[in-house]
């Protein structure tokens, strides 16, 4: 029997309305009025809940196989569908194998085999050395590759000097549906820079439990000098770069400029440099810890500018998390502790409360949240018309939201691994009730508790 789902708060590609879904087996078939119920349909009514889209995440470090204890298949995707996020695309570091090669692909799609909560897809890696394994990867159905132009955090992730991005741009180029090509996703900070700002650190002794030494190690121009490097590769090859987690506002004038020409240049920011300010980051909390690092208010500002213009295509997490032990609280050195915030699961409330706090009513507010963290990030995956939206012939993914619902987050709210987030004692505005896959419930909430309905059932996305 078909299934309907309304609310007088649907966003729908008209935006925020009454709407009726009409959904036969996995997928939406049609957008109707509210009132236009067919009789022979089992109904949900939501009544002025927010219904819409489950939120695509396509930056998450999901760490399995190889690296469980930091967090997995099971607890991510559990984490996700606490969050309204109904895919997500895995980054092809932090597992062990790396995602380098077809077998480790084989071995991750093994590893999340009748675990997943939500559906996810996974990035293939670009090192050094490994160009020609790139269309054996594209084959066998990755929607695109990571870069790294610095160090990982991980030896067995190498980055890659300008030569070897051009060896792999050769390969990536024959990849894509209509010559396209798949996108390569790229760390976009520099080692020059970084070098020199932590030499002359070293040289006056600086201390490195105070964030802003930390701050001061990844300066703006290291992701300014990869930057300009990657929109020059973009343009020779004509070959689709996306520049992910961007930190620094200091790269915005020549993004712009390279958008204004034409070059196929996508940018995503991260929920981290929208909500977060260095100047509020206490010496040694090294939960705040992340690479491009957390900058100044000025910064933020200026972010959410580019963001509102259209500048910056989407906002991700970068869920990254590790092993408490791995955070070094107990010395708070930034040097020495891992690079990576954990926050799968709240990026929803986060950017709604941001947006309230900025004066966005709810309407567009809803409408751009949607853009930014479920359509646009589909698109980069290639999911366009499949995930990221509540229209006629996407899978019915959608998240039961309650705009009005004040909260605090606190360690029992988080269902990753790790219970170590810097979002911990935030207050939010905005809870999932509700997050619904492929029309059937997987995940409810009230003020009290949090359930997962059923067994988990998300697929992985292969791209055709
Ligand atoms: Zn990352």
């Amino acid at each position: 029997m078909a299934q309907v789902f309304r609310s007088t708060r649907v966003l729908t590609q008209q935006g925020l309305a009454p709407a009726t879904l009409l959904v036969e087996g996995e997928r939406i078939v049609e957008v109707r009025a509210w009132n236009d119920v067919p009789t022979a349909a089992q109904m949900r009514d939501f009544g002025d809940r927010v219904l819409l889209p489950g939120l695509v995440d396509s930056h998450v470090h999901i760490n399995e196989p190889g690296r469980t204890e930091w967090e997995g298949f099971s607890t991510a995707t559990r984490a996700a569908a606490s969050g309204g996020v109904t895919t997500l695309v895995d980054m092809p570091l932090n597992c062990v194998p790396e995602t380098i090669g077809v077998d480790a692909l084989q071995a991750k799609r093994a590893a999340a085999k009748n675990q997943c909560w939500v559906d996810w897809a996974a990035w293939g890696g670009v090192v050094r050395g490994n160009s020609e394994a790139l269309p054996a990867l594209a084959a066998a159905g990755v929607p695109g590759f990571k870069c790294f132009l610095i160090h990982s955090g991980i030896d067995g992730f190498s980055w890659v000097d300008e030569a070897e991005l051009r060896l792999a741009l050769d390969q990536i180029r024959e990849t894509g549906l209509r010559g396209a090509g798949l996108p390569l996703l790229a760390h976009a900070e520099v080692a020059g820079p970084v070098n020199a700002a932590t030499g002359a650190l070293g040289a006056v002794r600086a201390d490195w439990r105070k964030y802003s030494t930390y701050l001061a190690s990844r300066p703006d121009a290291a992701e300014v000098e990869a930057i300009a490097l990657l929109i020059q590769l973009a343009e020779e090859f004509a070959a689709p770069i996306h520049i992910v987690h961007l930190s620094s506002a200091w790269a915005l004038p020549i993004l712009a400029e390279a958008r204004r020409r034409g070059a196929p240049i996508t940018v995503e920011t991260c929920v981290q440099y929208l909500w977060f300010a260095g100047e509020e980051i206490p010496d040694g909390a090294t939960e705040f810890k992340c690479a491009p690092p957390i900058r100044g208010l000025a910064n933020r500002d200026a972010l959410w500018t580019a963001l509102d213009a259209g500048l910056i295509d989407m906002v991700v997490t970068d869920h990254s998390p590790c092993p408490p032990a791995m955070k070094r609280q107990d010395e708070g050195r930034w040097d020495l502790a891992w690079g990576g915030i954990a926050s799968l699961g709240l990026a929803l409330p986060v950017m709604w409360t941001a947006l309230a706090r900025r004066g966005v009513d709810l309407n567009p507010a809803v409408a751009r949240i949607a853009k930014w963290m479920a359509a646009a990030p589909a698109r980069l995956a290639g999911l366009a018309g499949k995930k990221g939206v509540l229209a006629e012939g996407a899978d019915a993914d959608f998240v039961v939201f309650d705009p009005e619902a004040a909260w605090t987050v606190a360690p029992e709210h988080l269902h990753f691994r790790h219970k170590l987030s810097p979002y911990i004692g935030a207050e939010l505005q905005g809870r999932v009730r509700e997050t619904w896959l492929r029309g059937g419930q997987i995940f409810a909430a009230d003020e009290t508790k949090a359930s997962f309905v059923g067994s988990p059932r998300g697929r992985e996305l292969v791209r055709p």
